[in-house]
């Protein structure tokens, strides 16, 4: 399983994430990325156990708000 965490609020609204991962980002009205799915707060976090489009996204984040947490067990 992996976690997928996203700190809104360094968020700095580029697009990339949602350009690249559809799947787990969506731009939300004010302007900044949000987890497809998750509760909306400061850091939304998702757990999955298919990182897939998620770990370019965090690659891609210019503000580096996306942090992919492996978990093993
Ligand atoms: S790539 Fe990073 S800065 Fe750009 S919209 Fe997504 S979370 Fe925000």
């Amino acid at each position: 399983m992996a976690k997928i965490k996203l700190e809104v609020e360094k968020c700095i609204g580029c697009g990339s994430c949602a350009a690249l991962c559809s799947k787990y980002f969506e731009m939300g009205e004010d302007g900044k990325s949000h987890i497809v799915g998750a509760e909306k707060k400061g850091i939304e976090e998702l757990e999955t156990d298919k990182i897939e489009c998620a770990e370019t996204a965090s690659e891609a984040c210019p503000a580096q708000c996306i942090h992919i947490e492996k978990q093993h067990d």
